[in-house]
């Protein structure tokens, strides 16, 4: 039975990819400061620790794991990444639990390591218009990411390429973008666009108005939980180490993003346009050499997800699971 450690098991996207794993028949361990809030961990066991702490994370790795998934970071949507107001918790949190996995993998003999990076780490400059984002992978230099939580991701993929090349640590590293779903944070200052948009639709009457950050021209593309999973697990198990993107390249504007929220919701509604964090004009998926690599291309069409993470965002309104924290 293969063994695998989830390090941020109890996130949106770790506590998915446990479910996963144990549908596979693995088993897991999974690490983090919290349980999942939306559901019990599926993992065999689940240890609530924190990763900033070496000790933590040695006992954690204590087992010669086949795979570890290091999903744990300080992380959430453009509210809390670009508002600057997280920047040195940002920055410092997720570099300790990087620099700590890092070594520790290494010294312990973990087989195969799996490094969330973002597509945040791509240069402003190439993402200044709407229509024509250049995120493609050689593109990452010259550096000049639009955050700190972009500056900490570049950071720690160099990181584990040092690892890789003078340790011989087996790494993977993605560059997420945009992954949505239920069960990840809709109300609680970390949400993302997708989750938000579907929170203030649902919560909005039929008919009346909501608020959008900036003039929703800005564009971005959005990838569903399940399709991100099936690009993890193919990336962690091919002998291509990336950096790479994984994401949907299906561009669309943070107003037709609400366009096909109020479809999905059956709701006429007035858009208020608000000064807010953006973050880049335009964001996009490049997915060749994905395609070329691992000849993975995601299959779901962006509606169906998001109806399903609309329905679930309705039913926590309805659930009066809507106290914020
Ligand atoms: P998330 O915030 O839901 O999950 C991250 C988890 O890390 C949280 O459960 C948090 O408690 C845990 N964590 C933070 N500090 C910790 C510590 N000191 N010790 C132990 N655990 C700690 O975020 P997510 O959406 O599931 O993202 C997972 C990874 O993917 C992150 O590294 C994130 O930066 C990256 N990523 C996600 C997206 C996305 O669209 N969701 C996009 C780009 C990159």
């Amino acid at each position: 039975m293969k063994q695998v450690l989830v390090l941020g098991a109890g996130g949106f996207i770790g506590s998915h990819l446990v479910k996963r794993l144990k549908a596979e028949g693995c088993r897991v361990r999974g690490v983090d400061l919290k349980h999942p809030r939306y559901c019990e961990s599926a993992a065999d066991e689940f240890l609530v620790a924190d990763l900033r702490d070496p000790a933590n994370v040695r006992s954690a790795m204590d087992l010669p794991f086949d795979e570890v998934y290091q999903l744990a970071a300080d992380m959430g949507g453009a509210g809390f990444v670009f508002t600057g107001g997280h920047d040195a918790d940002i920055m410092h949190n997720s570099a300790m639990i990087n620099l700590n996995v890092a070594e520790c993998a290494a010294k312990n003999g973990i087989r195969r390591i799996f490094y969330s990076s973002s597509a945040c780490i791509y240069p402003q400059q190439n993402q200044a218009d709407p229509d024509n984002p250049n995120c493609r992978e050689d593109s990452a230099y010259p550096a000049d990411p639009d955050s700190e939580y972009g500056w900490e991701k570049l950071f720690s993929e160099r990181m584990f390429m040092a690892f890789a090349r003078n340790y011989g640590l087996e790494c993977r590293i993605a560059r997420f973008h945009n992954v949505f779903g239920p069960e990840g944070s809709w109300n609680d200052g970390r949400e993302k666009a997708p989750a938000a948009i579907c929170r203030k639709v649902a919560e909005a009457p039929d008919g009346g108005e909501i608020e959008i950050w900036g003039d929703g021209a800005q564009t971005r593309s959005f990838l569903y939980i399940d399709e991100c999973l099936d690009g993890v697990l193919r990336l962690t198990r091919s002998d291509f180490a990336g950096p790479v993107n994984i994401g949907s390249d299906r561009m669309v504007s943070i107003n037709a993003l609400v366009d096909l929220v109020c479809g999905i919701a059956g709701k006429r509604l007035s858009r208020k346009y608000v000064d807010g964090p953006t973050g880049v004009r335009g964001r996009n998926s490049d997915n060749d050499l994905i395609l070329r690599e691992l000849n993975w291309a995601p299959k779901e069409v962006l509606e169906d997800g998001l109806r399903k993470t609309y329905e679930w965002v309705a039913g926590q309104i309805e659930a009066g699971e809507n106290d914020a924290g």
